[in-house]
């Protein structure tokens, strides 16, 4: 055997479309909720891949199923249908409000096929008008022309211009300035119902609510961006489910897959039968192999186990964080979520989420950032009250360096 090729972090420097700017280490295995780097130190994973790896690194029963399907069949191409697709499409019907699936590879594609759905819909419908879609202010949608176009961060998506039109912006949490903008011309609202990146912002439930009656009203399709908040992350399935509001369309991705890409579309029969035979597709979507994964990934998550243990975990993550802050006070709000926790950080830090976790990383734990101001955490809903602590005591190291 030849010798791998030698790597160190300079080399993605070297070599790689400079479009991240990725930590000075380079982590090489994974274990649970701690990771290692090429020199053997061990970090405490708060991150979780930007809330993807949802049951830790290498769980026993998705390692599994990833074995065990990888000797089976991989991929076949949509002329062909396969065991595993059906099976998780079921299991993702029985558990939610959806009657179909569309399945793809990542969040944008799920959010680019909820928003062909609903241009399609109302064009189908004889409606040439109704194409508007109203989506929020600092949202994120994914990088596609589109959904990036849909996502509230002009600094994401103005270097691409002309963007697909028809697309307007609200202030998040405001059902006045909906109201003000949805009408009979809307074909869509798309919303997350915890905004992520934008910086771990909850949906107020009278807003959801005020914008399913606006929907209803408008003959509109209420789309949930749950890429960030599904799959048990907020410690029920999907957020909606808390909301007690029932979206049209439904998008998921990162935690279904757990780290093997895959994202998902759900619906209802009648809005599916919009995208007919050859209207929309992926190579990859549903191919045996990422949805034999996300079979398993759903069958752990899926349980009453891990559902309530996420809310046990937040409590664990408010406790310690509240700790940190009584004695180090740089947080002016801790909020969110479950497992998605976001720590707004006070005037004084404003600006230094980002050093703050580079000192975290020096002290061996990984977490986040949601914008400049913002500490987000998204760690594995199985992690052990151990590696919390760890975490939390390694992570409290950090804020006092930054505090002195
Ligand atoms: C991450 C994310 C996306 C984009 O998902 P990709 O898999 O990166 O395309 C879309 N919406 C939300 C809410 C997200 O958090």
């Amino acid at each position: 055997m030849e010798q791998p090729i030698a790597v160190t972090r300079q080399s993605f420097d070297d070599w790689m479309v400079p479009v991240y700017a990725p930590a000075d280490f380079i982590l090489v295995r994974g274990e649970g909720s701690q990771v290692w780097d090429q020199q053997g130190k061990s970090y405490i994973d708060f991150a979780g891949g930007i809330a993807v790896n949802a049951l830790g690194h290498a769980h026993p029963v998705v390692t599994a199923a990833l074995v065990e399907q990888a000797g089976k069949l991989w991929h076949l191409g949509n002329g062909y249908t396969n065991e595993p697709v059906l099976r998780l499409a079921k299991l993702l019907i029985d558990a939610t409000f959806a009657e179909k699936v569309f399945f793809c590879n990542s969040g944008a594609e799920a959010n680019e096929a909820a928003l062909k759905l609903a241009r399609k819909r109302a064009l189908d419908n004889g409606n040439h008008s109704k194409n508007q879609i109203v989506a929020f202010n600092n949202a994120f949608h994914g990088r596609t022309l589109f959904t990036v176009s849909a996502g509230g961060q002009p600094k994401y998506s103005k270097d691409f211009a002309p963007l697909p039109g028809g697309i307007t912006h609200t202030p998040f949490n405001d059902l006045a300035a909906a109201a003000e903008v949805i009408n009979d011309n809307t074909c869509a609202v798309i919303v997350e119902p915890i905004q992520g990146e934008g910086g771990v912002l909850p949906a107020d439930a009278a807003f959801l609510q005020g914008l399913r009656e606006l929907c209803d009203r408008h003959d509109a399709l209420l789309i949930f961006d749950e890429v960030q908040t599904g799959m048990g992350r907020t410690g029920d399935l999907y957020g909606y489910m808390q909301y007690g509001v029932v979206p049209d369309v439904l998008t998921t991705a990162k935690a279904l897959g757990c780290g093997f890409p895959i994202g998902a579309m759900l619906t209802t029969d009648e809005l599916a039968k919009t995208l007919s035979v050859g209207t929309h597709g992926t190579t990859y979507g549903g191919n045996p192999l990422a949805t034999a994964v996300a079979g398993a990934v759903f069958s752990v998550i899926n349980t009453p186990e891990v559902l309530e243990g996420v809310k046990q975990r937040h409590q664990w993550f408010l406790d310690g964080l509240n700790k940190i802050n009584q004695q180090y006070p740089i947080f002016s709000e801790i909020r969110g979520g479950g497992l998605l926790i976001g720590c707004q950080l006070t005037k004084d830090y404003a600006g230094k989420a980002k050093q703050i976790t580079q000192l975290a990383n020096e002290e061996g734990v990984i977490a986040l950032i949601a914008g400049p101001d913002v500490v987000r955490f998204t760690p594995s809903l199985v992690i052990p009250e151990q590696d919390v602590k760890e975490g939390l005591a390694r992570f409290a190291r950090a804020v006092a360096r930054i505090c002195s």
